[in-house]
């Protein structure tokens, strides 16, 4: 990894200012950023270092993505068998929770690597993942890290524990979650320690984990210091069933068996209220906000304007939908106007605060247990991560600090994304991806869905 200079290009820093630099560059040195400013004058001060051209468009830090199921790859195009799914359990009954019981680690594997190309392709250089498998589990984090690693994209892994498939599989996929979380400590401590692979103690959802399980998870995840990556209201089932079933509501459930914390991420919190906000906010307690497959599955809003009122940190992720996070984020600038029939509800400062601070406060959190001087992400300034990514835009109206965001909503989009680096690394140039074979793992992906549709 030699040192780069990379010029010739607006430097979007999202630093505390907001500030842009025309004419900007940024050193990039040992997979940081080590220097930042005018082109003309780091030139001068580096005539040394190699320059990369960033012909006239954005240099900005990489999109982050803190909720994800690369798992889920192979349903693009599939047609789900029987009557069209009436609800959110019927999605999940029909469609998700029949696909994961049919992957081998070949298809998890071949999955990830989808997900890779496509995230390296929209210049997202962080992920938060959350895998199920229930015919598969064992081993499952190790096929998905190695693809992680091959592509050279930083990921944060987790195996969703679950009662749905009876205490066998509730038991592989706690033993999952242990093992990969101590391999980062041993076998696959290099690649932790470069903060490039991290982990969470993945669980499904309230209404699918029983008390003995959540008993036993919140003591091993505790014990392995690391927090929770679970699936909170994403539908008022999983509310409606925590109320039958304990007397209280999701956030409060999971309060009282420890699963919250500042390490933990609740997905989703569509059915949250004021009183699980404040849960939430009290054991500061993170959620993502996943626009698309809130719309998709038609389960409803998220109140993410009153959980971040409430002071939780609120990232964006897309829930398997595409690698393309300015995708989402227009999803998120959209979504809440037309449900409130307010145009005043979600501006574009908010949608990037999420997809950039609040997400990178996330992966902070879930970094820090296995890489203690895990570097700022989601800014450029001097000591941050060097993941970078070049995009062809050049402004038609005034470009500043104070409108960049709806830039990003009205003007950017994934395809102006031309070159991707993570760590220092670059992993796509001039639209070529230079650590993957992206031909080879569609054709590879095409031939496993195939198979595995005619099983379902
Ligand atoms: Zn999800």
């Amino acid at each position: 990894m030699s040192d780069t200079l990379i010029g010739n290009g607006t430097v979007v820093t999202l630093n505390a200012d907001n500030q842009l630099i025309e004419q900007g560059a940024v050193l990039v040195r040992d997979g940081r950023i080590a220097a930042i400013g005018l082109d003309s004058m780091l030139r001068q001060q580096y005539p040394e270092v190699d320059y990369t051209n960033a012909g006239g468009g954005l240099i900005m830090p990489g999109f982050l993505c803190t909720h994800t199921h690369f798992y889920s790859a192979f349903a693009r195009g599939m047609a789900i068998p029987g009557e069209p799914p009436r609800n959110f359990l019927e999605i999940l009954e029909r469609l998700w929770w029949r696909l994961d019981k049919l992957l081998t680690l070949e298809d998890i594997r071949a999955s990830a690597e989808v997900y890779m190309a496509d995230a390296i392709r929209h210049g997202t250089t962080c992920i938060v993942d959350h895998h199920a498998s229930p015919n598969a589990v064992d081993g499952s984090l190790d096929v998905i890290a190695d693809a992680v690693e091959q592509a050279g994209i930083r990921a944060c892994l987790a195996y969703e524990v679950s009662d749905r498939d009876g205490p066998a599989i509730i038991r592989a996929g706690m033993r999952e979650n242990e093992r990969f979380i101590r391999a980062l400590r041993t076998e696959r401590k290099q690649q932790a320690e470069a903060g490039l692979l991290a982990a969470s103690y993945g669980l499904h959802a309230s209404f699918t984990l029983s008390p003995a399980t959540l008993e036993q998870c919140a003591a091993a995840g505790a014990s392995l210091g690391v927090g929770f990556h679970i699936h909170v209201a994403e539908d008022s089932l999983d509310e409606n069933d925590s109320m039958a079933h304990y007397g209280m509501r999701v956030a409060d459930r999971l309060a009282e068996n420890n699963i919250l914390g500042t390490r933990s991420i609740a997905a989703h919190c569509v059915h949250v209220n004021s009183g699980e906000i404040g849960r939430l906010a009290e054991t500061q307690t993170s959620s993502v906000h996943n626009p698309r497959s809130n719309m998709n599955n038609a389960v409803g809003r998220a109140p993410v304007e009153k959980m971040l009122d409430g002071g939780m940190h609120v990232g964006l992720g897309n829930d398997g939908f595409s690698m393309n996070m300015l995708q989402e984020m227009k999803a998120a600038y959209l979504l809440h106007k037309f449900a409130l029939s307010d145009p005043q509800a979600m501006p574009a400062d908010l949608v990037m605060k999420m997809a950039f601070s609040d997400n990178a406060h996330i992966i902070q959190q879930v970094f820090s247990p296995f890489c203690a001087g895990f570097p700022a992400v989601g800014t450029l300034q001097v000591g941050a991560a060097a993941d970078i990514v070049l995009l062809d835009y050049v402004p038609p109206t005034p470009m500043n600090g104070a409108n960049f965001p709806w830039h990003l909503i009205f003007g950017i989009d994934g395809h102006h994304v031309n070159s991707t680096m993570v760590a220092g690394r670059w992993l796509m140039r001039n639209r070529q991806l230079l650590a993957l074979d992206e031909a080879r793992i569609h054709a590879r992906a095409r031939e496993l869905s195939y198979a595995l549709w005619k099983r379902m």
